[in-house]
């Protein structure tokens, strides 16, 4: 068996086509004449512009606008006035028109790809694509077509580049294996896109995977294995067909809205790490933003990102909601999430340590950097604050008074943000449940954070196997934290959600409906499903299930019984 990263969901069971790479090499001649060489240059890049623009179109068409505009970013890099003047002033010093070209490409390739951002890498990958193919136009040489392949085909290349994804013929092609490529390459993203499952950076695939031998693409784990037995065969033909009637099942719910059976609307939330994944929350029909891990945009840099830097992630996450409500959540760092610039000292008990709100009250400056950020994106949409960690009503009341602060700045220095901005916090500790009437007075919403109220409230560290079979958020305790914890929102007619993972539980659901929560966030992918779930139950329903569980005493009585009474 092969190991890489799986990158496009689902399981394919084809026969090989390595892809091999054409070879475009050509003799490197000097003291040309630049009239020559230069219309041999521009008639490539017309043949260039021309496939290209097709291309485009039948992406766009078959696969998608945001697809068709990868192609497009192709034809609009070589429209780069500075990358053609480059070109033609080393045509004109003299080069041939391949060795002034590749000469350009491969500085803006080096430039791309020393750069320590996947983004930036992927650039590199794109110049690349765009250099094999002027390059096998002024060469005359055929370029890999993956366009004409038999049905049930699984691609095997090194990389696969963009322009080689956008040609590959969906309807044919039952998986992608290359050598090199991760999640955010853009040969990931058209194959998602294409619902083709595949997996990039199997180290020696080309070598390893034989022409026309049979093999599995397991898009979920990253697996591939070669010449598989019948037992094998037979059963992730299985897989295949399950997971492809489960993905139509759900696509079903695409564009409904989030009801139970008897008509009680729900918000369905997603939660992100990155401004880019909320287009995933976009395309999978999210209604908005639950939770915005911040933490991940400070991440994996030397240094912390500035004002303008966090300013243009948030307007950029709420520009791709388009309006809709985007909770953003104030740094949490510490406990399980270190960040080797902030300096954070060991600590004998992390978790209970000097993390999260704690951390930034007494690090005002790089607090109120993010919260500057935070009140200055506001102004592009539906922006709420959400302070993670709260165990007593003075830090929301402290950071409520560091952001009226920064307003009175920004209200002096005449930029614009909105004057409503809701602030909530996050109840997941056991001090803010107990306390939820209190922090109702004063909070715009709550959100519950169940992967840490369950560890906190049970006492378990989830790093420590001896303890883990105590972690579990269906404990009596923690469902009567969380019962308590809608029940104040109530009370107090404030909005209370769920982002943590138990949102999407589909034994939790019910008792969630019954229990009165108001918003479910949830991963992308989980958004579907969620729907569905809650779309299952009538209050009526839920409330039977919710009263018999409530009067149970242990977790292992709780979890059977909901196995048994949410079997569908
Ligand atoms: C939670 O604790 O439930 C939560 C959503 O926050 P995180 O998982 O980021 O700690
Ligand atoms: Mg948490």
């Amino acid at each position: 068996m092969l190991k890489g990263i799986g990158v496009s969901k689902g399981y394919g069971i084809g026969r090989v086509v390595i892809a091999t790479e054409s070879d475009i090499s050509y003799v490197s001649a000097e003291n040309c004449d630049p009239a020559v060489e230069r219309e041999r240059f521009n008639k490539a890049l017309e043949i260039f512009f021309d496939k290209n623009t097709k291309l485009a179109q039948k992406v766009t068409e078959t696969v998608g606008e945001k697809e068709g505009e990868i192609i497009t970013g192709h034809i609009v890099m070589m429209q780069d006035p500075y990358m053609r003047s480059e070109i033609e002033k080393s045509i004109d010093e003299g080069h041939c028109a391949e060795a002034a070209f590749e000469g350009v490409c491969n500085t803006f390739i080096d430039m791309f790809s020393s750069v320590d951002d996947e983004f930036t890498k992927q650039r590199a990958v794109d110049v690349k694509d765009i250099k094999t193919e002027i390059l096998g136009i002024l060469t005359g040489t055929e370029t890999v077509d993956l366009s004409k392949l038999k049905k049930g085909t699984v691609v095997v290349a090194k990389e696969l580049t963009p322009s080689m994804t956008a040609c590959i013929d969906k309807d044919n092609v039952v998986g992608i294996i290359t050598e090199i490529g991760s999640k955010t390459s853009h040969a990931a993203i058209l194959a998602r896109a294409m619902e083709i499952p595949a997996v990039l950076s199997v180290a020696n695939a080309t070598e390893e995977l034989k022409s026309d031998e049979v093999v599995i693409v397991n898009g979920m784990t990253g697996e591939i294995i070669p010449n598989p037995t019948n037992e094998e065969s037979a059963l992730y033909l299985q897989k295949r067909l399950e997971y492809i009637s489960e993905r139509e099942a759900l696509s079903r719910f695409v564009g409904l809205p989030t009801c139970t059976e008897d008509g009680i609307k729900v918000d369905l939330f997603g939660n992100i790490g990155t401004p880019e994944d909320a287009e995933k929350i976009c395309e999978y029909d999210g209604e908005g933003i639950g939770l915005f891990r911040t933490e991940f945009l400070f991440m994996d840099r030397d240094s912390a990102p500035n004002e303008n830097e966090q300013f243009e992630a948030y307007k950029k996450a709420l520009l791709v909601m388009k309006g809709k409500q985007v909770i953003i959540r104030t740094l949490d760092i510490g406990g399980d999430k270190d960040i080797p610039y902030m300096g954070l000292k060991k600590e004998e008990n992390p978790f209970l340590g000097f993390r999260a709100v704690r951390y930034c009250l007494k690090n005002t400056d790089l607090f109120c950097t993010q919260l500057r950020a935070l009140i200055r994106a506001s102004h592009y949409g539906n922006l709420s604050v959400m302070i993670p960690l709260v165990t007593g009503i003075e830090e929301l009341r402290e950071v409520k008074k560091l952001m009226k602060k920064i307003m009175q700045e920004l209200d002096k220095e005449d930029i614009p943000y909105d004057k409503n901005i809701k602030v909530g916090v996050m109840i997941e500790t056991p001090a803010a449940a107990i306390i939820a009437d209190i922090l109702a007075k004063e909070a715009d919403f709550f959100s519950i954070g169940t992967n840490d109220l369950t560890g906190y409230t049970l006492a378990v560290d989830r790093g420590n196997a001896n303890v883990a079979y105590l972690y579990s958020t269906f404990a009596p305790s923690v469902l009567r934290s969380i019962k308590n914890i809608i029940a104040e929102a109530k009370k107090a007619h404030i909005p209370v959600g769920m982002c943590g993972e138990a949102a999407a539980d589909p034994m939790m659901i019910p008792l969630l409906i019954s229990f009165g929560l108001d918003e479910f966030s949830v991963s992308a992918t989980s958004i579907l499903a969620t729907r569905r779930e809650i779309s299952r139950w009538t209050k009526n329903k839920a409330d039977e299930i919710a009263e018999r569980i409530m009067s149970l005493d242990t977790e292992h009585h709780i979890v059977a019984e909901l196995e048994k009474l949410t079997a569908n």
